[in-house]
């Protein structure tokens, strides 16, 4: 599950949105009824002749307040500590500068594999300027041209050579999951409790694949967990750790590689417009999610506290609508208990498959209560459904035309399949196909 990471490193202006963009393409896609979810991207998944990685635009976790040089060194860290593989970006058109240097001296302490690639390599012309950079000392470079999309092949090629071999856990089975949040709203405390919890048996760190650690676990019943990527909140006390892009960043990284994500809230503050962005890339990454409100010991509450932080929640996260949420707190340990049965159910949920003629039963129900729409004397058909994929349930309907199944219409056969089958906590995904 857990794919190799590429981070792109270089100084300002070599190109590396440039060549983000690049390779990772128009897979760049945007659920639109998301609110939050900005368009500069520095995480994304990619593909290349069959294998599957994802990459990192170090130049888009900008660390403002900070003079620039502490900026690219923070970026190659975070480079170095993050990717599997580094792609060391310089341009041909300045030549080898300080700052290049800089980054290079940075990037020898790597005990990852280093690939430098030479960008705005335009033309055969510019070609020959590329022996310099071997001074550098990253061995051969590789000549590219974003602009021209000139090179990226051959830089690919070279980058996939160096993924590590076969490190997928053999027949994992457990329920892998993470806590995403801002800075300072639990997470670390709520991974401590979680684990000191007396019906939890920690199993002996497991395979450290990478230097991210995953911690796995059982509870009382026998469920396997695997809690992910808790290695990243042991803080190194850098100064980039409490910036949002770097939190955004970490916060991708673990969703990729979970089935089920807890966003975490803090009721002391509320809800901030991070955690929108935050929970966006969840939902955007199809998970299961369940959305944690830590800190409830903080509160003075009365009778309508909870439910007025919850109406809260379902108007600031009204695409979550399907997420559960519970009230916890790590210092009290208030419901802590209660996670791992509810990440499990979501986790069966996401994963729900179901009988073609039940859910085609459903949608019939459905039509003879709220009978399809019509415009100009032509009627929406709905012919049949099926489930087509599993986390998260995807099904396509297959109609007349599908440009009548309006949003709303849509909405409403997403709500029955809901109250028919167990979905809570996954988001499923509707997928209209014409059928004469
Ligand atoms: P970053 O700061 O490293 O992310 O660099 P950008 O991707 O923002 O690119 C900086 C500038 O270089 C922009 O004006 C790009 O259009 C330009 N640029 C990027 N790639 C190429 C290239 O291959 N050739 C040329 N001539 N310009 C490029
Ligand atoms: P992270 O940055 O999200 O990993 O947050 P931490 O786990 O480091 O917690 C940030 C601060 O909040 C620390 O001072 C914790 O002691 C405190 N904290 C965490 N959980 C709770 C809680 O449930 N209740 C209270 N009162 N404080 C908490």
């Amino acid at each position: 599950m857990a794919n190799p990471i590429v981070a792109i490193v270089g100084r300002p202006n070599v190109g590396k949105s440039t060549i983000f963009n690049r390779i990772v393409g128009d897979r760049i896609s945007i659920v639109e009824d998301t609110p939050g979810v900005t368009r500069d991207r520095i995480y994304a998944h990619s593909e290349w002749i069959g294998h599957e990685f994802s990459v990192i635009d170090t130049g888009g976790i900008d660390i403002s307040d900070e003079p620039f040089v502490n900026q690219i060194q923070d970026q190659a860290e975070i480079a170095i500590d993050e990717a599997d593989v580094i792609v060391f970006l310089v341009s041909v058109k300045e030549g080898i500068t300080d700052a290049d240097e800089k980054v290079a001296r940075i990037l020898y302490k790597a005990k990852k594999p280093v690939i430098l690639a030479v960008n705005k390599v335009d033309n055969a012309e510019l070609r020959q300027e590329i022996y310099d950079f071997y001074s550098l000392g990253f061995g051969d470079p590789y000549p590219i041209s974003g602009s021209h999309g000139l090179g990226l092949g051959d830089l690919l090629d070279a980058i996939v050579k160096e993924f590590p071999q076969n490190e997928t856990d053999e027949e994992d089975q457990s329920i892998r999951f993470s806590l995403i949040g801002r800075p300072n709203v639990g997470k670390s405390s709520l991974v401590n409790a979680i684990l000191g919890e007396d019906r939890v048996i920690v199993s002996d760190i497991a395979g450290t694949t990478r230097d991210a650690i995953d911690t796995k676990f059982t509870t009382e019943d026998g469920t396997d967990f695997t809690m992910v990527d808790t290695a990243g909140m042991r803080k190194k006390g850098k100064v980039y750790e409490n910036t949002e892009r770097y939190s955004v960043m970490r916060a991708m990284k673990a969703i990729d590689n979970s089935n089920v994500v807890l966003v975490v809230l803090n009721a002391e503050e509320g809800i901030r417009e991070q955690d929108k962005r935050i929970a966006g890339y969840a939902h955007e990454a199809g998970r299961g999610i369940i959305i944690v409100v830590n800190k409830w010991d903080t509160l003075k509450k009365d009778n309508h506290t909870l439910n007025e932080f919850e109406a809260g929640i379902r108007e600031q996260f009204a695409y979550l609508s399907y997420a559960p949420i519970i009230f916890v707190s790590a210092v009290t340990k208030q419901r802590l208990s209660q996670l791992p049965e509810l990440i499990a159910r979501v986790d069966q949920n996401h994963r729900r498959r179901v009988q073609s003629s039940t859910l085609n039963d459903v949608l019939m129900d459905a039509i003879a209560i709220n009978p399809t729409p019509s415009d100009n004397g032509k009627r929406l058909r709905v012919y049949y459904g099926t489930q087509v994929s599993t986390e998260p349930p995807t099904f396509v309907i297959f109609v007349n035309d599908p440009d009548m199944m309006h949003f709303s219409y849509e909405r409403f056969l997403e709500n029955r399949i809901r109250e028919a089958f167990d979905f809570s906590g996954t988001p499923i995904h509707l997928i209209k196909r014409h059928r004469k």
